[in-house]
């Protein structure tokens, strides 16, 4: 790590209050990590990594003044929402000073089906004043209760929802972002409709994204649905049917392979031993219509829970997408897992991967619509929607080298991977638009100060040498 001149504390203290200057102990600690311990790759990369401060900017005057501190002073800013990220995103690489959007999450606006908000706004909350308002957010991830709507943008993809409305890129789904440059006199730079998706997925490196305006869905009142079966097939055809069934009107559909529900310890007295699982939320309106359906195709209905408005616990959400991969992380820590995004003869791939990694990978699928177009001003279109089975498998780590030759024959049999081992932004997933994520950044971060070293295709990185012992530029 590189010493921060001395100067910055007293500049940084004195701008924003003592109190918002976080100089050590466990609570910089806390705010220098992530969740990239899932990845036994990233832990061996990242463990040691800590900021030298952290601020806490509470307006956004508040946050220029700090920039603008820290870009004189040449060191290294990351961004940071609540730190779920699973990438080590918000791992700072070099040091330097980690900007926390704790006190930036004011909620300006539910308006004619937009919400816009500060980027720490915590999306559980703008969750609750949209339903308050008749809307809810259209696509969240099932961190949803604790993570920003800038954290998301910046480091997520989809979630609940996405079986409707996509991921966070899709369709009209982002109004606006708008960004703060880092430089002397930093600058605020609005990013419209589609051209906001440069700055999507981004991991902070292409400015501070201080507010963002999305779309909202009408609201709808929700049933929790739990089906199971001891026939992984008759499972997998009613919950693709479920999946692909426009009437009914859904924001999660999930399937686990057994012994993943085991792992689901406060589920434990509703999921019966050795048998496969599926997790819907559907319309309530539409409940009954959906527990027939099961019933018939003769699976076990072992759940029905009604989600509660505004939502409040119970959520079966809080066992899907990667929160499940936390509660098989509790229950065996040499588990690891894969993103992963299956073919139209997802049937064959899963039973070649079984076939290649006997015992190894147990199967986590979520179904999300894929290539959505949207009717303008309107909802999203059937037309040119499609969709797709996507998972977070879980894999049990034998090494690195193991782990590669996974990700080396699911690439092999079309099985598309967002490799989650990676805090690269160009390794962890597809970039079509990489080059025009590297025309903002040096647009808003000519000196590569913003969250250095995770952009690796951006020229500019001015602590690359402090690895090998050089002095860095400042
Ligand atoms: C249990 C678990 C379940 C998860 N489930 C999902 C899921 O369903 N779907 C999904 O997409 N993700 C999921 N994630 C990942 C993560 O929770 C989400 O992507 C979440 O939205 C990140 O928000 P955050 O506020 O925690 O962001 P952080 O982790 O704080 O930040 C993420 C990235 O964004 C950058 N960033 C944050 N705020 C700003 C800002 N204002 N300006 C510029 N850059 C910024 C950071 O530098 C970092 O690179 C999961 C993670 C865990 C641990």
């Amino acid at each position: 790590m590189i010493p921060l001149p001395d100067f910055l504390l007293v500049e940084l203290r004195a701008l924003l209050g003592a109190e918002h200057v976080i100089d050590g102990g466990d609570a910089l600690e806390g705010l220098s990590k992530d969740f990239f311990w899932y990845s036994p790759v990233l832990r061996r990369q990242l463990e040691g990594k800590r900021a030298d401060l952290a601020v806490r900017p509470g307006s956004i005057d508040e946050l220029r003044a700090v920039i603008r501190a820290c870009f004189r002073a040449g060191v290294p800013i990351v961004p940071r929402g609540a730190g779920t990220g699973n990438y080590g995103q918000c791992v700072p690489l070099y040091g330097g000073v980690v900007v926390d959007f704790a006190r930036l999450d004011r909620i300006h606006s539910v308006e004619g089906g937009v919400v816009r908000a500060e980027a720490g706004a915590r999306l559980g909350t703008i969750e609750a004043v949209a339903r308050a308002s008749g809307w809810e957010l259209r696509c969240i991830p099932s961190t949803w209760v604790k993570s920003t709507i800038g954290g998301f943008f910046c480091g997520g993809s989809g979630g609940i929802g996405s079986i409707t409305w996509g991921g966070i890129n899709a369709g009209d789904n982002v109004k606006s972002v708008t960004v703060m440059s880092c430089e002397e006199e930093p600058r605020l730079i609005r990013l419209e409709e589609r051209d906001s998706i440069r700055a999507l997925h981004t991991y902070g490196t292409t400015g501070f994204m201080v507010e963002v305006e999305m779309r909202l869905a009408p609201k709808a009142n929700y049933e929790q649905l739990i089906f199971s079966s001891r026939d992984w097939g008759r499972l997998l055809d009613w919950t693709d049917l479920a999946a692909r069934n426009d009437a009914w009107h859904k924001r999660l559909v999930t399937q686990f392979e057994w012994p993943i529900p085991s792992y689901f310890k406060p589920l434990a007295k509703h999921l019966k031993s050795d048998e496969h699982a599926s997790f819907l939320l559907v319309s309530r309106d539409q409940a009954d219509e959906v527990i027939a359906s099961a019933s018939a195709a003769g699976l076990n209905g072992v759940y029905r829970q009604p989600l509660s408005d505004p939502p409040r616990p119970p959520f079966i959400t809080d066992y899907t997408w990667n929160h499940t991969t936390l509660w098989a992380l509790k229950a065996d820590p040499s588990i690891t897992y894969l993103q992963s995004g299956f073919g139209t003869n997802f049937r064959d791939q899963f039973a070649e991967l079984h076939r290649r990694f006997p015992g190894e990978i147990l199967f986590h699928l979520e179904w999300m619509a894929g290539g959505i177009k949207f009717v303008a001003g309107g909802g999203p279109s059937s037309a040119g929607s499609h969709i797709v089975v996507a998972g977070i498998p879980l894999v049990f780590f034998k090494s690195e080298e193991r782990l590669a030759e996974i990700i080396l024959v699911c690439s092999e049999i079309g099985v598309g991977i967002a490799n989650p081992h990676t805090f690269f932004l160009e390794e962890g997933g597809r970039h079509p638009n990489i080059a025009e994520k590297r025309a903002l950044k040096a647009e808003v971060d000519r000196a590569g100060l913003l969250n250095p070293g995770k952009m690796k295709s951006f020229p500019v990185n001015p602590f690359e040498p402090a690895l090998s012992g050089d002095v860095p530029r400042r």
